[in-house]
């Protein structure tokens, strides 16, 4: 399949990986936004949030129970962090695999545009 993310899970091309488990992986994003950017996405092919079933309420719940725990690990935990999806075009979407940004590090700005 031609996506870059799943290519990322198969081990086909290179990333920093900093969790994995049997359903979910984070990464560093290779164009960070803050000193910590991280992306945390499932290792099915859902093609985005808008295409999510309800039945994937709990891994979508897992990545950010996962997010939550690297903030802490990554040291910006107590700060202050955003997690963030983009869906769709007009939402910024570029990578057509449901993925979520930790973003943190740095004070961020009100809008995410
Ligand atoms: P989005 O605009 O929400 O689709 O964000 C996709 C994110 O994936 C961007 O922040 C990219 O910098 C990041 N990205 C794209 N390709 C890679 C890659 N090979 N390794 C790590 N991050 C990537
Ligand atoms: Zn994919």
């Amino acid at each position: 399949m031609d996506c870059v993310f799943c290519k990322i899970i198969a081990g086909e091309i290179p990333a920093d990986i900093v969790y994995h488990d049997k359903e979910i992986i984070a990464f560093r994003d290779i164009n960070p936004q803050a000193p910590l950017h991280l992306i945390i996405i499932p290792r099915e092919h859902i093609p985005s949030l808008d295409q999510m079933k309800e039945s994937d309420s709990a891994l979508v719940g897992r990545m950010v129970a996962i997010a939550n725990k690297l903030a802490k690990d990554e040291g910006v935990a107590e700060k202050g962090y955003r997690l963030a999806f983009n869906c769709g075009k007009e939402g910024g979407q570029l990578v057509p695999h449901l993925h979520m940004h930790l973003l943190g590090g740095r004070k961020l700005s009100g809008a995410l545009g």
